[in-house]
């Protein structure tokens, strides 16, 4: 028997063409709020070099499958296949591959996954580090200092404080002997 994707096993056995989901109220089975236009509308913009047009519509997708009220596990992983995917084949997209990482930071979090919101904490310095983006680089560190904070409570209580710290003014003066980025 189909069960909706919220409620599982606590919920009512469906009928496969059902619509709305009786107990929660919204439509039952994953996928049902993705808009496959959307998709296209990423593969027509990647196709006139607008990948970051691309980005913007999957990323948005992702977003609204991973929302608080609506997660739908199944189809984020597969618009995040699609994000992947595009990275891959334009791996000079490192400020998307940065914000898509914390993108994913922040939601980890949010489900009490801490360790594997670091490891992309981590990932997404070494894309900008890469590249040699220290305003990319400092934007992870303050994103992730921001939250440890609210976990950790009181600076010196955030593990490795005294390095991010470090580091965020080695980039500051960085970018003051560069001038502007
Ligand atoms: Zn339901």
């Amino acid at each position: 028997m189909p069960e909706c994707i919220f409620c599982e096993e606590d919920g009512p056995d469906l009928s496969s063409d059902c619509e709305i989901c009786p107990d929660c109220g919204v439509p039952p089975f994953s996928g049902m709020m993705f808009n496959p236009e959307q998709k296209e509308e990423a593969a027509r913009l990647e196709k006139e070099d607008d990948f970051g047009g691309a980005f913007s519509i999957l990323s948005e997708e992702w977003k609204s499958h991973t929302d608080v009220d609506y997660f739908d596990e199944k189809m984020a992983e597969t618009i995040e296949s699609w994000i992947e995917n595009l990275f891959e084949r334009h791996p000079e997209m490192s400020a998307q591959r940065v914000e898509f990482c914390l993108d994913k930071m922040t939601l980890l979090h949010f489900y009490g996954a801490h360790n594997e919101a670091i490891d992309f904490a981590e990932k997404a310095i070494r894309i900008a580090k890469d590249v040699n983006r220290f305003d990319l680089e400092l934007e992870v560190i303050d994103a992730h200092l921001s939250i440890q904070r609210r976990r950790y409570g009181p600076a010196e209580h955030i593990p490795d404080y005294v390095l991010l710290k470090e580091r965020r003014q080695e980039i500051e003066d960085l970018i003051q002997q560069n001038g502007e980025l």
